[in-house]
């Protein structure tokens, strides 16, 4: 076929093949981590550019920006030329209000709110909901809209199936805010999803228009969409239906953010002539991440059992480190990377350190620099939300926008222009009496008697220079940063103060011009309104240089997609993975098990999944239970402990000699923890006697000097990993280290 030649399909296999060049209609890919589903899809895509489908008529989707720009390359590489349409869903939301903001209603200069702003905006909107004395944070209530959102309830909706007196307050809440966004002329972050499925729903004109503009959607990590935009994606395919989805069920790690598997089972019944094709091998990894990982997800109940084989070599075991300490840990792994370079066996660019959460990131930053180890922490992009930028970002978003209320709040007085809060007040009372944005108020401060003075004229001056500014909205970005830098004093101010921190600020606005020139450079055409919006939709991992040499360091979260030949997972314990929200319900441990599993999938050569005796935590040292997960590991994963506590370890295990015999010698040798080949592989329970024993067993009546009286409920693992669940009545189930509680056997 004359596609082989351009490199399309020749190195693919059959059934990956197939789905690249899959006709019309829909087509559902389930399959496993890193059997090539990113790859088809790219492939798919410059396949139907050569079959003679227009660019145009294509849109493809990405979990995130970075993942969008690396297919838009790789496919420009395929079929050179071709311009295709590949975003995120936000980003795709929010180029269709632009796009079609007047038909739909809507100004198409809309800001786009950030956390921040929402929280803002709810917490004004409580307090005007004449709710006294409400205990919900903003945050909460904020939460609660946002998941109302995402399952296309209206505020009507959704006040109708309130029922507690929460969910009666957010009922309350929600049109209040509602009010407010639209009077800012401002969207949230799931208003870019919401409001085009709901204008998708309603517009059948605008729906049929779209709908043949994309003849083709391509969906990639579909398992981790949710409703709405499951919604966006079916109504853009009902008179085209050439709806390509790629997913892997084991990997949904987004239920928090509203994702939903469901959306695959609608798939299927939404298009009952869809083609379902699975991919069973993977080109990622070794045999031996490949099994640990697999059996590790196999103890998900909720889960179609998928096998996953791969032709990749057997490879090192999993290996399960054991530190002393969170400092240790880091410490330890840094070593361990740099010692790996040294042997030039590895890159540094070839490892990743994952975590359950940021908050663990600090120690390690702390050994990387002791050990000179370059890394770079993918972390949003933090620059962005210092103060001095977020000051000067609020000047450009209420020049692209002069309805935004947020930056308009946080502009008038940065620097400092003598306006009192009672002046603020009066000015918002006027603008809500007249309808207007608050900029245009200000325009209009003479009219408001009660301000006098200072304050008038710092409004009246105020609303000029924006408005002499807003005449020059279409030079590039950078210039535009800079005129706003020296124009509103901003910049003066800095370098007049004295203060150390002042200079710093001073130096990260000029980043910011920076930031805004490279922007300008890589899209050449976009405006102040495209800058702020690539600021605002930013996900962590598109701030990420995978080209420089330096270990990459994320949240799992983060990680989904990637792949590295060595990968370090930190603090594999109870409570971080899996995280104590989940303690207890079983969906929710079911989701961190995935969250694992995608973790350990990234790794193509090495994995260690690494936990610590003693974990600080939101300033307390604490000791850590190992995970729970640790255990559902298959025997042939290796333990080493490298604690400093080794001549502890060792007499433990002159001890557990005597009375197992020849069986410990290696244990004792090399000081890593036993291991005994299980009976069943995949149903290793390990059944090593304890030493000493404690006489902890399911059933036996035990008294603990917090919970009281309960009844130990399961015993499992050895050693430091020995752990013990206990039901207390009253308190419910809980994990201990088996030798660090303090329990009397009552009986
Ligand atoms: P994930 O579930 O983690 O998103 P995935 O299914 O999207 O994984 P890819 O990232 O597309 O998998 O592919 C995993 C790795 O396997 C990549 O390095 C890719 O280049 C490689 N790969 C995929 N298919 C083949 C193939 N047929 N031959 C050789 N390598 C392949
Ligand atoms: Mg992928």
């Amino acid at each position: 076929e004359s596609f082989d030649a351009r490199g399309l399909l020749a190195d693919l296999t059959p059934d990956q093949q197939a789905a690249v060049t899959h006709g019309e209609g829909p087509l559902l890919i389930l399959a496993g981590a890193g059997s090539g589903k990113t790859r088809v899809i790219t492939r798919r895509v410059a396949y139907l550019l050569r079959s003679g489908v227009r660019p145009s008529n294509i849109l493809a989707i990405t979990f995130t920006n970075k993942a969008a720009g690396e297919m838009k390359n790789r496919v420009e590489k395929l079929a050179p030329g071709n311009r295709v349409w590949v975003s995120t869903f936000h980003s795709l939301g929010a180029r269709l209000l632009r796009q079609y903001g007047e038909r739909l209603g809507f100004d198409r200069n809309f800001t786009i709110y950030d956390m921040d702003d929402r929280n803002k905006i709810v917490k004004d909107a409580l307090e005007a909901s004449g709710i006294d004395n409400v205990k919900f944070s903003p945050e909460r209530i904020g939460g609660a809209i946002s998941k109302a959102k995402n399952q296309l309830l209206t505020p009507p909706e959704y006040a109708r199936t309130a029922t507690d007196f929460f969910q009666k307050t957010v009922g309350t809440v929600y049109p209040l805010y509602e009010k407010r966004l639209r009077a800012a002329n401002a969207m949230d972050f799931d208003d870019l999803l919401y409001l085009p499925a709901m204008a998708l729903k309603k517009n059948e004109e605008l729906r049929a228009e779209l709908d043949a503009r994309f003849k083709y959607v391509l969906i990639d990590e579909y398992q981790d969409t949710n409703s709405a935009q499951y919604e966006i994606a079916k109504r853009l395919s009902l008179n085209y239906d050439n709806l390509c989805v790629v997913g892997d069920p084991d990997q949904s790690i987004y239920k928090w953010r509203g994702s939903d598997i469901k959306n695959i089972l609608d798939f299927e019944r939404d298009f009952p002539n869809a083609r379902v094709i699975t991919l069973a091998q993977n080109y990622r990894s070794t045999k031996a991440i490949l099994h640990a990982a697999s059996v590790l997800i196999d103890h998900n109940k909720q889960r179609k059992k998928k096998d996953l084989v791969t032709d990749n070599p057997q490879g090192d075991p999993v290996n399960i480190l054991t530190f002393d300490n969170g400092l240790d840990e880091a410490e330890g792994v840094v070593v361990r990377i740099k010692e790996a370079v040294k042997a030039g066996a590895y890159k540094y660019r070839d490892h990743a350190i994952f975590m359950r959460i940021n908050a663990l990131t600090r120690s390690l930053e702390s050994a990387f620099v002791k050990h000179g180890v370059p890394f770079q922490i993918v972390k949003g992009l933090a620059f962005f939300e210092r103060k001095e930028n977020r000051d000067v970002l609020a000047y450009l978003r209420l020049l692209a926008n002069p309805q935004d209320t947020i930056s308009f709040l946080r502009a008038v007085n940065e620097p400092a222009r003598g306006i009192g809060k009672v002046s603020l007040d009066r000015l918002q009372a006027f603008a809500a009496d007249q309808e207007i944005g608050l900029l245009a108020a200000a325009g209009q401060v003479a009219r408001i008697t009660e301000i006098k003075g200072k304050a008038a004229t710092g409004l009246r001056d105020f609303h000029r220079m924006m408005t002499d500014l807003r005449a020059r909205l279409d030079l590039p970005p950078h210039e535009l940063v800079s005129l706003v830098l020296e124009k509103s004093g901003y910049e003066a101010m800095l370098r007049d103060s004295t203060d150390d921190e002042d200079a710093e600020r001073l130096a990260n606005v000029g980043e910011l011009v920076t930031a805004a020139k490279q922007f300008h450079e890589a899209n050449p055409e976009s405006t102040i309104t495209d800058f702020l919006e690539q600021i605002t939709l930013a996900s962590d991992v598109d701030g990420w240089d995978e080209q420089a040499d330096h270990v990459s360091v994320m949240t799992l979260h983060a990680s989904k997609g990637l792949e590295f030949p060595v990968v370090y997972v930190l603090a594999v314990e109870e409570g971080l993975l899996p995280h104590e929200r989940s303690m207890g319900r079983e969906d929710e441990i079911e989701e961190e098990r995935r969250l694992c599993f995608v973790g350990m999938t990234r790794a193509m050569k090495e994995l260690y999944l690494c936990h610590a005796r003693l974990r600080e935590f939101r300033g307390q040292l604490n000791y850590a239970i190992p995970s729970s997960f640790l255990q559902e590991l298959p025997r042939d994963v290796r333990y080493s402990d490298t604690s400093m506590a080794r001549n502890q370890a060792r007499s433990a295990a002159d001890e557990w000699r005597a009375k197992v015999g020849p069986a410990a010698k290696d244990w004792a040798d090399t000081g890593a923890r036993p291991v005994i080949p299980p009976k069943k592989p995949t149903d290793y329970k390990p059944t090593i006697p304890d030493a000493p024993e404690t006489g902890l067993a399911v059933g036996v009546l035990v008294q603990h000097e917090e919970f009281g009286l309960g009844t130990v409920t399961d015993v499992s693992g050895y050693g430091a990993l020995r752990r013990v669940k206990i039901r207390f009545p009253g308190h419910g189930e809980k994990t201990f280290v088996a030798d660090k509680v303090k329990l009397k056997i009552v009986g």
